[in-house]
């Protein structure tokens, strides 16, 4: 008997021995979990596209409760990520960037539901044309907040008064923003612009965010890669990766 069956979005996918994945789950009802897909990469495989990352599936899987690792059953797709990923190079970068960031952040069995919720509503922006990189910086700074890890954009980390209007100063020591009084900051600061930003990221749906990025994304771009390295204790790759990308595509 199945132990449960669950709407899940697709992390990631390893190969296994000679025609089998192991599989990387974020599921609606348990969290992330990791299960054996059986025969995923052999030609007459019955998940055919169903495992591609963000994609989301109706998974029936089937192990032992408690158990690290389980077994797919059937994956029926529900919502694929492949419209969103043709978009653009930039927009497929996004969705793998994506999912190696909700692996990273997810702990095993913990259920996320704002999480979930989140990760669908960013494929569904990306597939609606919405600017990718302003995608990107969206994602990771609401799974920072969610995950209680971005520092208050209205109150200062040294003596929880009000921070005044304009530049905010992130001091490293105090893990936030601090005033005038707090100071001086370690750093780095972000432009009024950014702060705005980043308000309009918590108050606005992903899909909103359809123009171009000025240099207030990479000034967000730089600050979250701190923020999820000192979280991580590990710098993820496919940040990376889109940055070689961008430069490529620049020459
Ligand atoms: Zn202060």
């Amino acid at each position: 008997m199945a132990l449960l069956s669950t709407e899940a979005l697709v992390l990631r996918g390893y190969k296994l021995g000679e025609t089998s994945k192991l599989v990387v789950l974020l599921t609606r009802d348990r969290g992330k979990v990791r299960a054996v897909a059986r025969g995923a990469r052999g030609a007459r495989s019955r998940y055919q596209s169903s495992l591609e990352p963000l994609s989301e599936v109706r998974a029936t899987l089937y192990g032992r409760q408690g158990a690290e690792l389980l077994r797919l059953g059937q994956a029926e797709l529900l919502h694929s990520a492949f419209r969103a990923g043709t978009r653009s190079l930039e927009a497929a970068l996004l969705l793998s960037g994506c999912a190696e960031l909700l692996d990273a952040f997810c702990p095993e069995g913990e259920t996320e539901e704002r999480t979930y919720r989140l990760a669908q509503a960013v494929v569904r922006a990306a597939e609606q044309g919405a600017s990718p990189e302003m995608l990107g910086r969206y994602v990771e700074a609401w799974l920072l907040r969610l995950h209680g890890l971005y520092p208050s954009l209205g109150l200062c980390a040294g003596c929880a008064g009000p921070l005044p209007a304009g530049r905010l100063a992130y001091h490293r020591p105090a893990h936030g923003f601090v005033c005038a009084g707090c100071g001086p900051a370690s750093g780095p600061e972000l432009s009024p612009a950014t702060r705005a930003l980043l308000g309009e990221f918590f108050r606005r749906a992903p899909e909103t965010f359809s123009g171009p990025s000025g240099p207030e994304a990479r000034e967000l771009e730089a600050f979250h890669r701190d923020r999820i390295g000192e979280h991580l204790e590990r710098e993820l790759h496919s940040p990376r990766v889109i940055r070689e990308t961008r430069r490529e595509a620049a020459r």
